[in-house]
């Protein structure tokens, strides 16, 4: 049996008729940018996630760009990112001009450790970046501890976990705002790039619309220097087309994720720990662990299973990082889970074949 990594076929295939519906409403209407979908699609997420404001934008980078920027934060300052995440996160700090400074995760949950924040804090911290790894939240109460002492913002790159929740509450509304991406590998994915930020602050959720179609609060009228980063029309529909069946995509993933959880066993293999009372993640990615891992990849692939490293090069060891300084070795933590990390097949419609890699896994010896 193949196993794709991850495959779009069977949410495309129940949705046909409605992306296809998606496309020919917008192209119908013959209007592309700054129209009904993005503003009907911004109201249906901000409804979902129960925040006042989302803002469309043209990807997850510019979300968490757009919400630094409209923080004030810049040149001289420093954001805590944890060590262990995706670049962009970072790559939106060093953007505004700002100095991200990377804290360790936790070994068992791989997201950041709150208390590893306070020994980072300067007199040029200015917030942090809190990630929702591979889709299970962050400890968003500890970390806001933190950051309220010191009276930093907290932010969320969301970016992996659309719909997931931390003690009954959705992510995208658990601090002062959050970066989305719409990416189509992710939970709720366009057909394209597109992303978007969510909050409840007015002033924030306004500046960050007004920075994000060129510094422009109406038309041809330009108080910022701003950007062109926007939801466009044709991904705002196909967006509302999915939208109303993210909590069944995640249920789906859910229940994959807990299949592989009861199923794999093999003492070589280190398996993902949740706190299932506190936590409802979405599985994003279902990442184990091994100290064997070339030769797991290699044995899966023979069976005709795609895997994938979620990421093979830890941040602070990549070239485009080196003007940090962070020396190998510094980040063990993280430089532990990027040389042992495995990610299994995880999409929506798995069916025989979370079987098929279970057992597989089992045979590994
Ligand atoms: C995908 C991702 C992003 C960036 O989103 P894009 O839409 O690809 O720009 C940011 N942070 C994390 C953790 C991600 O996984």
């Amino acid at each position: 049996m193949k196993v794709p990594f991850v495959t779009f076929k069977p949410l495309e295939k129940e949705l046909d008729t409605e992306l296809r519906g998606a496309f020919e409403r917008v192209y119908e209407n013959s209007w592309y940018i700054e129209g009904e979908e993005g503003k009907k699609f911004e109201e249906e997420f901000a409804a979902y996630c129960g925040v006042k404001h989302c803002i469309g934008c043209g990807n997850g980078l510019d979300a968490l760009f757009l919400i630094l920027k409209a923080s004030g934060i810049g040149e001289g300052d420093e954001v805590i990112v944890p060590s262990d995440t995706f670049i962009a996160t970072a790559l939106a700090v060093s953007r505004t001009g700002a100095k991200p400074v990377m804290v360790e995760p936790h070994l068992l949950t791989y997201n950041l450790n709150a208390d590893k924040i306070e020994e980072k804090i300067t007199e040029r911290t200015k917030a942090v970046m809190a990630v929702h790894l591979y889709g299970q939240p962050a400890d968003m109460d500890a970390i806001c501890e933190v950051a309220r002492l010191h009276h930093l913002r907290v932010f969320e790159d969301a970016a992996q976990a659309h719909g997931a929740l931390y003690k009954g509450k959705r992510v995208g509304g658990l601090a002062d705002a959050a970066g989305f991406s719409f990416y189509p590998g992710k939970n709720l994915g366009a057909l394209g790039d597109a992303g978007c930020v969510t909050t409840d602050d007015d002033e924030l959720a306004a500046k960050v619309r007004v920075l994000s179609n060129y510094g422009s609060d109406y038309k041809y009228h330009h108080i910022y220097q701003g950007y062109n980063t926007r939801l466009d029309e044709l991904q705002a529909a196909f967006l509302r087309a999915k939208l109303p069946t993210l909590d069944k995509v995640n249920e789906d993933r859910r229940s994959t994720a807990r299949k592989y959880l009861e199923g794999i066993r093999n003492p070589k293999l280190i398996l993902p720990y949740v706190d299932w009372d506190l936590y409802t993640p979405v599985w994003h990615i279902f990442a184990i662990r091994t100290s064997e891992r070339d030769e797991l990849i290699a044995y899966l692939k023979e069976k005709d299973i795609q895997t994938n490293i979620h990421y093979p090069i830890a941040m602070h060891n990549q070239q485009a990082y080196q003007e940090l300084g962070i020396a190998k070795g510094s980040l063990p933590i993280c430089e532990e889970i990027s040389d042992t990390e495995v990610s299994l097949p995880m999409y929506y419609g798995m069916q025989e074949e979370t079987d098929y890699v279970i057992q597989a896994l089992n045979d590994w010896c």
